[in-house]
């Protein structure tokens, strides 16, 4: 069957796959095989203060034992880097060199993102102070209240998001103080350079959505549709972290990568998977995701 839905992993190389990054992998590579579409792997070593020397080979190593291949090369953020140059010169209307240091920011108590960064104040938009160097690059948002301030778009889960940009984010970095280029900045241009239609992630990305939606207007690529799943978090109520939960199958260990992915299965709401076999279990829970999709009215 012909398709045009193209899935991706996008998982970042600071540690191990742990449980909850294999539920986002899952999830996606699930979705991606029950729309008969592509799934891509894309390692987001952008942030390279963070990345693990080692992490994205162990990661890409578990994912093939637990029967995950991409459709095609695994794409390095690291190596990618012309590409957000260019997205950046595109938006350089939109764009200003900032000069506050992450102290500043706090100190405004304009209140701090659902990601928990401070909101920016604005300080620098226009035009640095005499005497200050740019340290960051960030991208002007509309002010509350003007068009284009509130975004909303439809989670295949969690239904219409809305979320507005000036209370809730404020001018956002593009390009860090420290040389690198953002999380935020880096994912659409990677969506829409390797044609992804359909993120499907962990819902503690759900509030970085609207700011990337923003950035493709901006850059005037399509956005995707989005379906945001569960965090996996420990008894605490805690999000995993990489040191906790790692998940290690070594190559051919069939009954250890069963149990991963019926733990990961279990956890995105599907019944127990009759399989012996990896591939006994991607045959059986794919139309199962399917049927979940349908019951959801997500599909
Ligand atoms: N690299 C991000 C992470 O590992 C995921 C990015 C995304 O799926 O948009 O949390």
């Amino acid at each position: 069957m012909h398709s045009t839905y193209t899935g991706r992993f996008a998982p970042s190389p600071t540690g191990p796959l742990h449980a909850g990054s294999v539920v986002a992998a899952v999830a996606s590579y699930l979705d991606a095989r029950a729309h008969h579409g592509r799934w891509l792997v894309r390692i987001e070593d952008i942030d390279e203060g963070r990345t693990v020397s080692g992490a994205a080979e162990g990661i890409l190593q578990v994912l093939d034992a637990l029967g995950m291949h991409p459709d095609g090369e695994v794409a390095w953020q690291s190596t990618r880097k012309p590409l957000y140059q260019a997205a950046a010169d595109k938006l350089s209307a939109h764009t200003f060199g900032c000069g506050c240091n992450r102290r500043e920011i706090a100190d405004s108590r304009l209140g701090v993102a659902p990601d928990g960064s401070a909101i920016y104040p604005g300080t620098c938009r226009a035009g640095l102070a005499e005497g200050r160097t740019a340290r960051s690059l960030r991208v002007r948002v509309p002010d509350a209240g003007q068009a284009g301030e509130a975004i909303s778009f439809t989670d295949r889960f969690a239904g219409i998001v809305t979320q507005h940009l000036a209370t809730e984010s404020g001018d956002f970095v593009l390009k860090r103080a420290d040389g690198f280029w953002a999380y935020q900045l880096g994912v659409v241009v990677d969506d829409a350079e390797q044609g992804v239609t359909d993120v499907v992630r962990g819902t503690d990305l759900i509030d970085s959505t609207a700011r990337q939606i923003y950035l493709q207007g901006l850059l005037g690529v399509p956005t995707p549709r989005y379906l945001h799943v569960p965090v996996v978090r420990n008894a605490q109520g805690e999000k995993l972290s990489k040191q906790t939960g790692a998940v290690a199958v070594a190559p051919g260990d069939e009954p250890a990568a069963l149990a991963v992915l019926q733990d990961a299965a279990a956890f995105l709401g599907l019944q127990p998977i009759p399989a012996a076999t990896v591939s006994q279990f991607w045959q059986a829970a794919i139309p199962a995701w399917d049927s979940l999709l349908r019951q959801r009215g997500a599909a």
